[in-house]
């Protein structure tokens, strides 16, 4: 089903006014929003574009009850010259058919995804905002909508995609602290950690909120094994830049595979920067900061796109990165994404995808 997906487009009759000054991350939204029903024997059908506006279903529905949800997080840019671009569209829409089979959700097929996004940004291109580092926030998801509470696999879905103009996510590219989890942990081997699926992250905010208790932006999360091996940062990838090499933990179950983590590794090797993909335990990394080798720690993901990190908060102890300010490898990594992204650098890998 949905080879040549034929999208029903329902237009506003009340356009909205588009919000003025701080838009913050994720608190407008654009005028439409796609939408698409799965139905046991019918596969998907009914792609429609509506109004953006409330949802109505069962109270009974099991997204609601049992989790069974993913969703995606991707950009659409505005270039200087006004042309729209996406950025690695295919990426999200792969990674959004590995998180629903982790959770029993239909596969969406991946052509169908990417047409429906850039049908919808299309449509509402007037909310991509221009103001530099700013961008069109794209949240496409899945949800069971089976009204039957007992636990079972669910028989009917909706994929949805919303949209909401965003400026920089933590504000202007100022270094955070990071306090270092060592009793929740986001994920397990055998676990859902490299699933984009909700209950990741419902079960991630005690953390976030200990964190902030102690004046820190994001928890870093460690393995959940051994408590030792460091996975990810909130809801971003990490990366270190040690002695002038660059170190990222290596992809396992328990980490999420950024698209922002593979660019930037990518990035890094066009630089002609040595890039290991390892362990590497909180114990080794204190040592290098005592020995003052930690020159530059930075989270990578779609909606910071690179946030570095001057401080970490580990059993009590502060352990401290390079002089505490915004290191030149994330600043380097920045604004070459960012301008790609914009299309102000030239498409060396590909990534853009015009409208
Ligand atoms: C989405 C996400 C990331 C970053 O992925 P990008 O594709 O770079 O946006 C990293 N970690 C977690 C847990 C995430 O949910």
């Amino acid at each position: 089903m949905a080879k040549n997906m034929k999208i029903n487009i329902t237009k506003t009759t009340t356009p909205k006014e588009k919000p003025t000054g701080t838009l913050g991350f994720g608190r407008n939204f654009t005028d439409h929003m796609f939408i698409m029903n799965y139905t046991e024997g019918t596969g998907w059908h009914d792609a429609r574009i509506v109004p953006h506006g409330d949802l109505s279903f069962s109270p009974a529905c099991a997204a609601l009850h049992y989790g069974q949800e993913t969703f995606e997080g991707m950009k659409a840019y505005r270039g200087r010259d006004g042309s729209c671009y996406l950025f690695r569209p295919e990426m999200n829409a792969r990674r959004s058919n590995y998180s629903n089979s982790r959770v029993c959700i239909p596969e969406f097929p991946e052509a169908d995804y990417i047409e429906a996004v850039k049908t919808l940004v299309t449509l509402d291109a007037d909310w991509i905002p221009s103001a530099e580092n700013s961008s069109l926030y794209i949240r496409p998801f899945f949800f069971a909508d089976d009204p039957f509470l007992g636990v079972a696999v669910s028989k009917t879905y909706q994929f949805i995609i919303i949209m909401s103009p965003a400026d920089a996510y933590f504000g202007a590219f100022e270094p955070v602290s990071i306090f270092v989890e060592d009793e929740y942990v986001r994920a397990v081997k055998g676990g859902t950690g490299r699933a984009k699926t909700g209950g990741n992250y419902a079960a991630s905010h005690p953390a976030l909120l200990r964190a902030q208790e102690h004046g820190c932006a994001q928890a870093m999360w460690l393995d959940g094994i051994e408590r030792k091996y460091i996975e990810e940062v909130g809801t971003m990838n990490i990366f270190f830049k040690i002695d002038g090499k660059i170190v990222t933990p290596a992809l396992n179950e328990s980490i999420l595979a950024g698209i922002t983590r593979d660019s930037v590794l990518t990035l890094c090797r066009d630089f002609g920067l040595t890039v290991g993909e390892r362990p590497l335990s909180i114990d080794e990394l204190v040592e290098i900061a005592d020995a003052g080798k930690l020159e530059e720690v930075f989270g990578t993901g779609t909606a910071v796109v690179v946030a570095p990190v001057n401080r970490l908060l580990y059993k009590g102890k502060e352990i401290l990165v390079g002089d505490g300010n915004e290191g030149e490898t994330s600043r380097r990594l920045y604004e070459t994404l960012t301008s790609i992204q914009r299309g102000d650098f030239e498409d060396k890998f590909n990534w853009r995808v015009s409208l």
